[in-house]
């Protein structure tokens, strides 16, 4: 199914034409899609497909404006999502450890919480691999914080936490009370 792509504006503006050949504009695809819905509902006609008939004509008109809203799709915008949450978690780090803010554990239990991470169902990596210039700019972050600490390359990205691994497995910071963490995680428990 086609979904509209709202950062893009079509360049003839936003309307629909209805199949008795009325035309309605508004400012953004919603306001067209309210003032179908309100035009036949005053004609009492049915309203159920207005949406999907908006888009479809807008994406046959204007194809650039569309995306093909498809499980890879999501699953692309998922990625792109936890990747953003890990590089601001690093980034904020990264500023509360230039702040002299943050704590560090001994070795003996970031080894046990790797450990733990390493067990954990959840998939550790970093989302899509990420590219040259972002894999760089995270080993800077990660060097700006935890310096030549080193952690095992089996994980790398928490999802529920939105963390990077190599360097929460080394702070001392409070338990997250998030019930989505499963029962052994170590953030749960606070080891
Ligand atoms: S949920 Fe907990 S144990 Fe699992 S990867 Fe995240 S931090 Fe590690």
């Amino acid at each position: 199914m086609k979904q509209l792509n709202p950062n893009i504006s079509p360049h003839d503006g936003y309307y629909f034409r209805d199949t008795d050949g009325s035309t309605h504009h508004a400012a953004g695809w919603s306001g067209v899609i309210a003032r179908v819905i309100a035009y036949r509902k005053r004609q009492n006609r049915p309203t159920e497909t207005t949406e999907k008939e908006v888009i479809e004509q807008a994406c046959s008109r204007t194809p650039v404006i569309c995306v093909e809203d498809n499980g890879a799709t999501r699953a692309a915008q998922s990625v792109a999502s936890l990747r953003t949450r890990v590089l601001r978690w690093l980034l904020l780090k990264k500023s509360e450890r230039e702040k002299s803010e943050l704590r560090f554990i001994n070795a003996d239990l970031h080894a046990a919480r790797t450990d733990v991470c390493i067990r954990c169902p959840v998939d550790k990596s970093m989302p899509g691999g990420g590219c040259g210039s972002c894999r760089a700019a995270v080993r800077e972050m990660q060097e700006a914080v935890v310096g030549a600490r080193t952690t095992d390359s089996r994980i790398t990205a928490c999802p529920f936490l939105g963390e990077h691994l190599p360097v929460s497995t080394w702070l001392d910071e409070p338990a997250v009370a998030n019930p989505d963490l499963p029962p052994e995680c170590w953030r749960k428990r606070s080891i």
